[in-house]
Parts: C-alpha cells; sequence; structure tokens
C-alpha cells in the first residue's frame, strides 16, 4: 500500500528489510552493536564483516557504554543493496507504562533526522521492538506511523519511506493503522 505525506511517499509493504534498495535501512540493533538475533542478525549475516568493523569503532570511540535505547548512528552497508544502515536501539516491552512509546517515537525520531543529516532520500524500517523485545505490534505500529508522518510534515528532505513488514500479518496490521493515520 501506498500512501502520500506531503511530497514523501510512505509505503507499507511485506519483504525482508536486507533486500531493499533504499539508500538507507534500518537496523533494530541492541545496545551492544555487535549484532543479535532478527533483523540485527540478519543484516550482518548477509551485510558481511565490515558493517560489525564499523560498529566495533562507533563503540570504541562514541558509545563505550553501549548505544542508549532512542538512539542511532550509521555504517556502511557492506554487501547489501543499501548504502547505510541506520542502527538504532527501540525499548523493551515492559507493559507499557515505563516510557516505551516515547522511546519508540524517539528511536524513529533519530534514525530520521540521521537520514535527513546526511543527505539521504529513502529509507527502509523494519517493525522496530516488536520481535526479541514485545512490543505488541498495533501499538508500536501507531507509534511508528504517527512519528514518521510528524517528521514529514515539518521536514522535506527525505522522498521516500518504506516499512519493511516480515509477515503478512504485520503487514495488515501497519496497513490498518495507516490507512487511519496517513490517509488524513
Ligand atoms: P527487536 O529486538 O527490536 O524486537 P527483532 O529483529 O527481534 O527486533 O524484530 C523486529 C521485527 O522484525 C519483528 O516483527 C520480526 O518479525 C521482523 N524481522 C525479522 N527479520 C526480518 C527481516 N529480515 N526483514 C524484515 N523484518 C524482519
Amino acid at each position: 500500500m501506498e500512501f502520500k505525506v506531503g511530497r514523501t511517499v510512505v509505503r507499507v509493504i511485506q519483504g525482508d528489510i536486507t533486500e531493499q534498495e533504499t539508500e538507507a535501512i534500518v537496523n533494530a540493533a541492541n545496545p551492544t552493536l555487535m549484532g543479535g538475533g532478527g533483523v540485527d542478525g540478519a543484516i550482518h549475516r548477509k551485510g558481511g564483516p565490515s558493517i560489525l568493523e564499523e560498529c566495533k569503532k562507533i563503540r570504541a570511540t562514541q558509545y563505550p557504554k553501549g548505544l542508549p535505547t532512542g538512539k542511532a548512528v550509521i555504517t556502511n552497508a557492506g554487501r547489501l543493496k543499501a548504502k547505510y544502515v541506520i542502527h538504532t536501539v527501540g525499548p523493551i516491552w515492559s507493559g507499557g507504562d515505563r516510557g516505551e512509546a516515547e522511546l519508540l517515537a524517539e528511536a524513529y525520531r533519530s534514525c530520521l533526522e540521521l537520514a535527513s543529516s546526511k543527505g539521504i532520500k529513502s529509507i527502509a524500517f523494519p517493525s522496530i521492538s516488536t520481535g526479541a523485545y514485545g512490543y505488541p505490534i498495533s501499538k508500536a505500529s501507531r507509534v511508528a506511523l504517527e512519528t514518521v508522518k510528524d517528521f514529514l510534515i515539518k521536514e522535506h528532505t527525505i522522498n521516500e519511506v518504506v516499512f519493511v513488514l516480515f509477515s503478512r500479518e504485520d503487514q495488515k496490521v501497519y496497513e490498518k493503522a495507516a490507512e487511519e493515520i496517513l490517509s488524513k
């Protein structure tokens, strides 16, 4: 499904984030930046060792204690089709009253701001926090779409935003939220 927010095209697709041809893809990383399961594992596996090399440098210089939740950093994308990987850390779901929604919004915002500052015109997001981190997908989809919409209304630097959902079910959840949030 495709939507327009100002001049930006927002797409909700089913697919694999590692196959996207957008300029940047987002990694649902963990604070260590040393890889993991889910999206993180797939990106490092397919992208090859150059991504981890750059992550190690970032840990050594910028974030010796790890990347805090809600922040984002950028690396090369190795052998992937994308040019950059933007790594962010979403919140771990713990019931919803520990600031999870604000932290998840911050993660999306940090990625968009970083992309924008690098002149990146197209970016693909996975569903941050809804795998191992346990964030309910219906709630997460609303936070993701609202945050991206608010950003795109204020800044016109990005031409294309793609939400890449791994399963058809997840895609349906995002499409339902997008029809409500992006169509008005
Ligand atoms: P988190 O730790 O932030 O929850 P995960 O990687 O565990 O991140 O999961 C986030 C979402 O990404 C889940 O919905 C999962 O099904 C999905 N996912 C896993 N692998 C891929 C992939 N290769 N492309 C797109 N989405 C993926």
